[in-house]
């Protein structure tokens, strides 16, 4: 069984972003409203999540680290309406498998926490009783300590810890409702409480993506036809000569698709003239029913019902947008 989990786990957990990706979606999806991130080198020694979300029952805790334990899904009609990011119930035993793991953690009406933990595998030891506020604390130590050939292939600290980061500024430009604090190595590198407002999250959208691209964008804001698309577009001042400041959310959920990529990217070449990347914040809303988020495991592939619609949509409103700003040809 454990070399199933740690099967699965290779799926789950190929690398440090992975397991912090996992554990935020968890937090997220237990409500959530704080979230506190710490690694260590580059997530390898330590990985600890920490939230004040909705917590897990002492009866619960030792089932969390089962395989198969989603508690969010009792039958098929609730796969085909995942409203949760996480719904196949192996995250954690996942990471339990290559990890020395304690998770921690209190429900509203408990009087204290309790904790349990394993390393490689849950031994069902009984949950501990332990000191913590309401919500939960995933602790997960020396990743892939017992798959050395795994562990061999991890990048520097500084490429894994990169990867975390890029996960984390991805996350946060999309739920506003949560604060995210991140430390690698003691530092702090991130600090954002919840951004209720409009000016709140323009200025979460600037200190992620710099108060230079705030300045240099314009704001978009469409809708036709039961589609919707809002965020901000950099102006071709800003313009990158790399693809790396690039945020699209589909139904609120991080993409990176190749069909709405190439629209952007035409969009703006066709508008612009120009050969550099586009830098974007976009969110894309459309009928739940017309997406199909579960096309990869990963999440970050869509597929539309009416994909040449969406294409168009968002290529229209990118390029009518763009060419506004463009002083008119003289006659
Ligand atoms: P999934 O998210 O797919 O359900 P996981 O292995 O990630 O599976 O988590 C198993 C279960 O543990 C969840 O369904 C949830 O009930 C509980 N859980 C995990 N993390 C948290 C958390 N941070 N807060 C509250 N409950 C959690
Ligand atoms: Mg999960």
């Amino acid at each position: 069984d454990q070399l199933i989990n740690q099967i699965k786990a290779g799926e789950v957990v190929e690398r440090p972003s992975a397991v912090v990706k996992e554990l935020v979606e968890n937090s997220l999806d237990a409500g959530a409203t704080r979230v506190e991130i710490e690694v260590e080198q580059g997530g390898l020694n330590l990985i600890r999540i920490r939230d004040n979300g909705s917590g897990i029952p002492r009866e619960e805790l030792p089932v969390a680290l089962q395989r198969h334990a989603t508690s969010k899904i009792q039958n098929m009609d609730d796969l085909e309406r995942v409203g949760s990011l996480g719904f196949r119930g192996e995250a954690l035993p996942s990471i339990l498998s290559v990890s020395r793991l304690t998770l921690t953690s209190r429900v509203a009406d408990a009087s204290h926490g309790w904790q349990v933990s394993g390393a490689g595998a849950y031994e069902n030891e009984e949950p501990k009783p332990a000191a913590h506020a309401v919500g939960t604390t995933v602790e997960a130590c020396d990743l892939f300590y017992n798959t050395p050939a795994r562990r061999k292939f991890m990048k520097a600290e500084s490429t894994e810890f990169r990867h975390i980061s890029q996960f984390i500024n991805r996350i946060a430009l999309c739920r506003f409702d949560a604060g995210f604090t991140l430390k690698h190595n003691q530092r702090r590198t991130l600090d954002l409480a919840p951004a209720d407002s409009e000016p709140e999250r323009e200025a979460r959208v600037a200190q992620i993506c710099g108060d230079d691209f705030v300045r240099n964008a314009i704001r978009i804001d469409e809708q036709r036809m039961g589609l919707s698309l809002q965020g901000w577009v950099g102006l071709p001042s800003f313009a990158r000569t790399q693809a790396d400041l690039q945020y699209l959310y589909v139904n609120g959920r991080a993409v990176r698709d190749k069909l709405l990529g190439h629209a952007l990217r035409r969009a703006f070449a066709d508008a612009m003239h120009s050969t550099h990347y586009p830098a974007f914040v976009l969110y894309l809303e459309l009928d739940p029913v017309g997406v199909d988020v579960n096309v990869h495991p990963q999440k970050t592939e869509v597929r539309f019902r009416e994909s040449a619609r969406v294409h168009d949509f968002l290529f229209g409103a990118v390029h009518q947008l763009l060419r506004r700003q463009r002083p008119e040809p003289e006659q």
